[in-house]
């Protein structure tokens, strides 16, 4: 089970299976929300066991398929953790436990700033992963 919280504590959920995959993603869009490491969690294993109602959502513009959800007290962003999608991406830095799993992939390495180096072997992509 990991827990996961924003950062001044009102959103507070549960993971009861672990994640399926870690991404980065670096995009203009996860860069200026603070968020751009993100595990994929089964919709079945969250839980939001409190701060629904602090939860905003926003919806970037396409190609970026994405909602981002924050706390509206203290700005955490927290993924996509409203989405009733099967499977759907939740920012890593929200989990408070310690992750087995290791970053897969870089996305959206075009929009990637200048002054971030990428210091791991995992696979690039242009824009969104072609699977
Ligand atoms: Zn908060
Ligand atoms: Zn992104």
């Amino acid at each position: 089970m990991l827990k996961g919280s924003c950062c001044c504590g009102a959103v507070k959920f549960l993971v009861s299976s672990p994640p399926t995959m870690m991404g980065t993603c670096h995009c203009s869009r996860c860069r200026k929300v603070g968020a751009s490491t993100f595990v994929f969690v089964k919709r079945s294993s969250f839980e939001l066991i409190s701060g629904s109602d602090s939860i905003t959502t926003f919806k970037p513009e396409a190609p970026y398929k994405y909602n981002r959800c924050f706390c509206s007290h203290c700005g955490t962003a927290l993924g996509e953790v409203t989405s009733t999608a099967e499977s759907f991406p939740v920012a890593a830095n929200c989990i408070d436990d310690a992750l087995t799993i290791t970053n897969l992939f870089h996305e959206f390495v075009k929009e990637k700033p200048s002054w971030y180096d990428i210091c791991d072997s995992a696979k690039q992509f242009p824009e969104h992963p072609h699977q």
